[in-house]
């Protein structure tokens, strides 16, 4: 059995008058990420960690902030669209473990909706799909409120 693990990292300041959006699950705070796309830390880091466990790139070569083909675009679309180059490379999902580190909104209230949004764009049981939140202990811009970060881990095995 051929296995490959993969990892992803994100972050995005947090402004007003955004949507906070994870795995494309709104939350409702004052709050939202800043970004190119809509800004959906979430769906970013998963996406990165399954390209690098196929060794098929990142987000940033495959969808460039600088093409406006992605302005505002909707990163579950995009996840999406990574999942099917990575499982067209023959590749099942074992299972996917995130974290989401921010000072607020709370994840635990929303977490099985966002498991079950992430699940269902890659095509797994939701067993197969954990989201945790914590917090930066008031430590840094993620503790004060100022950005949202997620880290992404997954398995892959080869089909
Ligand atoms: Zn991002």
């Amino acid at each position: 059995m051929k296995l490959r693990i993969g990892i992803g990292h994100d972050l995005h300041p947090l402004a007003e008058g955004r949507p906070f959006l994870l795995a494309g699950v709104r939350l409702p705070f004052a709050k939202g990420e800043l970004g190119h796309s809509d800004g959906d830390v979430l769906a970013h880091a998963v996406a990165d960690a399954l390209l690098g466990a196929a060794a098929l790139g990142d987000i940033g070569e495959l969808f460039p902030p600088a093409d406006p083909a992605w302005k505002d675009a909707d990163s579950m679309d995009l996840l999406r669209n990574v999942w099917e180059r990575v499982r067209s490379g023959g590749w099942d999902l074992v299972n996917l473990d995130c974290v989401v580190i921010c000072e607020g909104p709370k994840i635990l209230p929303h977490r099985e909706e966002i498991r079950r949004a992430l699940a269902a764009a890659l095509d797994v049981e939701t067993g197969a799909v954990f989201v945790k939140g914590k917090t930066a202990e008031a430590l840094g811009p993620l503790g004060e409120g100022l950005a949202v970060g997620a880290d992404a881990v997954c398995l892959l095995e080869k089909i």
